[in-house]
């Protein structure tokens, strides 16, 4: 089953050794004390170059594909889901600007994206546009060269350690998705915003707790006409369709990473716990639940590597990018379900890792497009709608 190339099986042992090294042995204890990812490990990461994967040698980064982010986003994901997910902000801003920045956009943010100096953000999901992602309400007005944004937005996470936000906003009220802009809006780092323009309450969440996400409130707050993506407006949907099947692939593995974290510690305490004179995995009720767990996280890898090689070579994938989005959150949950299960009552308790995974793995078939959306994005492709 390892059919990694030299190279991504040296990247995947260095992300490991940094992931054993500096995440694993704190993952647990920052979960339980609801803390967010430190700033020395965040450090840490840029000094791997974890932001800049993908991003071409001219602007900085590494210039490795789309299966380098699927072996990094394992082995960090397995570490601690908040960290796999850290990164990814980082990379689809990297892909707009790289594909749709204007020259002045991509000198003056690229580089700072691709090296993390900057920490990105993503703000598209608003109280009523959530999977209808076209119905938002937040305008930007523009006058005199800046526009005024107006308008709340939901579940921005890493909003309050970004110094960057992509921004969904509406510029024409004529046009659902045509009317729609990406402007980067620029702000400092922390939990005050800058009242009372821009204000921010965290949402709080039973998992995913490395990263915090919030409400957003844009009362006037003003954004520079030079800061629209491309400098032209309405082209938002476009834009984001350029990332798309990046951030589902990329998506997957995270729950790829979570699932067999979940079935490793399974395995562990199957083997260490004794019932009726034996340990667990003896039972055939358990050791199957095992076979099924690991043979599950295969496939969803397999299936991933398959949609990230295709990027790679520069094939469309968005069918095959919303089928491993699909099939791995629904498999990372039913695999955490079940390490949950393998340990009993000790699973239930906050304190156990295992706990931790079943929380997270809640947001894996909602995040990046829920389960039901994927489903139906996937069947209007097989159907020929679209
Ligand atoms: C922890 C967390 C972090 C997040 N981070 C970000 C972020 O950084 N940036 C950002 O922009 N967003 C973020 N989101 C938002 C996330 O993308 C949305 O929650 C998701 O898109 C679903 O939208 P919704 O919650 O409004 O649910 P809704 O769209 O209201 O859906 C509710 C239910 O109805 C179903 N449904 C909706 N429409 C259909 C349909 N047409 N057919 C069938 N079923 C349907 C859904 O599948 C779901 O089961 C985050 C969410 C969470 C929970």
């Amino acid at each position: 089953m390892e059919d990694l190339s030299r190279d991504l099986l040296e990247l995947r042992a260095a992300t490991k050794q940094f992931a054993d090294t500096e995440v694993r042995p704190v993952a647990h204890t920052l979960h339980l004390k609801d803390e967010q990812i430190p700033d020395p490990m965040l450090a840490k990461m840029r000094e791997m170059g974890f932001f800049g994967l993908l991003s071409s040698p001219e602007h900085g980064g590494l210039g490795l594909g789309a299966m380098a982010v699927a072996v990094v986003t394992e082995e960090l994901s397995a570490a601690w889901f908040s960290v796999g997910a850290l990164p990814a902000r980082n990379w689809a801003l990297a892909v707009l600007l790289e594909k749709f920045g204007t020259p002045d956009q991509k000198e003056k943010w690229l580089p700072k994206i691709v090296s993390g100096e900057l920490q990105a953000a993503h703000s598209g999901t608003e109280p009523e546009a959530g999977s209808d992602a076209g119905n938002i309400k937040t305008m930007a007005y523009l006058k005199n060269g800046t526009y005024s944004i107006h308008g709340a937005k939901q579940w921005c996470t890493h909003a309050n350690r970004a110094d960057i936000i992509s921004t969904f906003v509406r510029t024409s009220k004529e046009s659902k998705h045509g009317g729609i802009s990406l402007l980067l809006v620029e702000k400092p780092r922390g939990e005050d915003f800058v009242p009372p323009k821009l204000t921010g309450a965290r949402l709080e969440t039973i998992g995913y707790h490395g990263m915090h996400s919030y409400q957003l409130f844009f009362d006037g707050y003003e954004v520079r006409q030079e800061n629209l993506l491309g400098g032209v407006e309405g082209k938002a949907f476009r834009q984001l369709m350029a990332v798309y099947e990046l951030a589902r692939m990329q998506f997957a593995f995270r729950c790829i990473g979570l699932a067999r974290e979940a079935y490793e510690h399974a395995v562990s305490y199957a083997q260490q716990r004794v019932q009726f004179g034996q340990p667990i995995a003896q039972f055939q009720a358990i050791r199957h639940k095992l076979a099924d767990m690991a043979t599950q996280i295969e496939a969803a890898r397999q299936l991933g590597y398959m949609v990230a090689r295709k990027m790679d070579a520069g094939l469309r994938v968005d069918l095959e990018a919303g089928m491993v989005k699909l099939f791995a959150s629904e498999m990372a949950h039913r695999v955490c379900h079940e390490a949950v299960q393998i340990h009993g009552g000790n699973g239930f308790a906050i304190e156990t890792p295992v706990n931790r995974f079943w929380r997270d793995s809640g947001l894996c078939t909602i995040g990046e497009g829920t389960s039901e959306i994927q489903r139906e994005v996937i069947a209007r492709r097989l159907l020929g709608e679209r």
